[in-house]
């Protein structure tokens, strides 16, 4: 019997999700074995006619990582949904935009101005951008357009699951394969993780008193982190109340607060607004009276960068999307 067709593709992205391919160690031969690779860019030599050669849904699967940013990435990928029964969006760029996603506080115009004008190393006198078209005399060089939004996969094709994390751990990676060639499969549409928030799985989650007040906000190189204790109770910002489990508390048990690459759970359309709205929670507390506004506003503006704190991994899959420019 034919093996089932797999792809893999990256738009946006860091290559850490093609990592978390390669970490499947042994479990890679296992898939190698199971599936006929027919697209991996990143590891082997097939081409985009290698792609367009094929029928109509004849892959099985398509796992996606990155998020849209140009135009040969959402050619790439409408090209793929054509061809594949299935496409998951593989890791926080694909499913809320991730960290490529904070471009959208920018425009393209200020991006490129910072990369190829601003940026120290750089020596540009001529005011040199990169150009969509380029006569060279024998001919013309062409680059794909950047766009000025990037845009989270499903916000580009239809996707029918999303496997999260920056990057999604192995072990969540061999179950969706796994249930994929057993057609073990949920609905359509499921994020492949457990729909629980992190604090409810923390090994620290018995120190997080019920109601709790914060003093101070520090950041993690401020103070010395207490191993045992729950980040906020210390005064560093723990995305865990907005965001899914399934990671393992990878950050976590290595003495880091949570950042929300996981992503919210079921029913949250905005992960930031939800962590905003635990921490304004807290906030508002002073042990067991209420702050002044004063003091709300002193702690508030402790918070180093909000919108990357909040919005670091989801900013284009939020109610904000985008910034808007004046
Ligand atoms: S806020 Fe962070 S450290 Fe505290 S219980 Fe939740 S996940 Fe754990
Ligand atoms: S602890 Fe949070 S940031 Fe770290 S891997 Fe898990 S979900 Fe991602």
């Amino acid at each position: 019997m034919a093996k089932p067709k797999v792809a893999f593709y990256w738009c946006a992205s860091c290559g850490g999700c093609e990592e978390t391919v390669v970490d499947l160690n042994e479990d890679i031969l296992k898939v190698a074995d199971a599936v006929d690779i027919v697209f991996w860019p990143v590891a082997l030599d097939f081409k985009r006619k290698d792609v367009e050669a094929l029928g109509e849904k004849e892959i099985a699967v398509s796992f996606i990582n990155g998020a849209v940013r140009t135009e040969e990435q959402e050619e790439m990928v409408k090209l793929l949904r054509q061809k594949s029964g299935l496409v998951v969006a593989f890791g926080s760029c694909a499913h809320l935009g991730g960290i490529p996603g904070l471009g959208n506080f920018c425009t393209r115009d200020t991006i490129f101005q910072r990369a190829y004008i601003e940026t120290p190393s750089t020596e540009n006198p001529e005011g040199t951008f990169p150009q969509e078209k380029t006569d060279i005399g024998i001919g013309e060089l062409t680059l794909p357009e950047f766009y000025d939004t990037v845009k989270t996969l499903d916000q580009t094709i239809p996707v029918d699951y999303y496997l999260p994390g920056c990057p999604p751990p192995p072990d969540l990676v061999m179950n969706a394969v796994n249930a994929i060639l057993t057609g073990q499969l949920p609905e359509k549409g499921a994020v492949l993780a457990p729909n629980k928030a992190q604090c409810d799985t923390c090994p620290r989650a018995e120190t997080k008193p019920e109601k709790l007040s914060i003093a101070e906000i520090k950041r993690p190189w401020e103070i010395k982190i207490d191993p045992e204790k729950c980040f906020l109770v210390q005064g560093l910002i723990c995305l865990g109340p907005a965001t899914r489990s399934g990671c393992g508390e990878t950050c976590i048990r290595a003495n880091m607060p949570c950042r929300g690459c996981f992503g919210p759970i079921d029913g949250v359309v905005d992960q930031g607004a939800r962590m905003l709205s635990a921490i304004a929670s807290i906030l508002g507390l002073e042990g067991e009276e209420k702050m002044t506004e004063e003091a709300v506003q002193k702690l508030i503006e402790q918070i180093v960068d909000p919108a990357g704190t909040f919005y670091r991994f989801s900013l284009p899959a939020s109610l904000l999307r985008r910034k808007r420019m004046a």
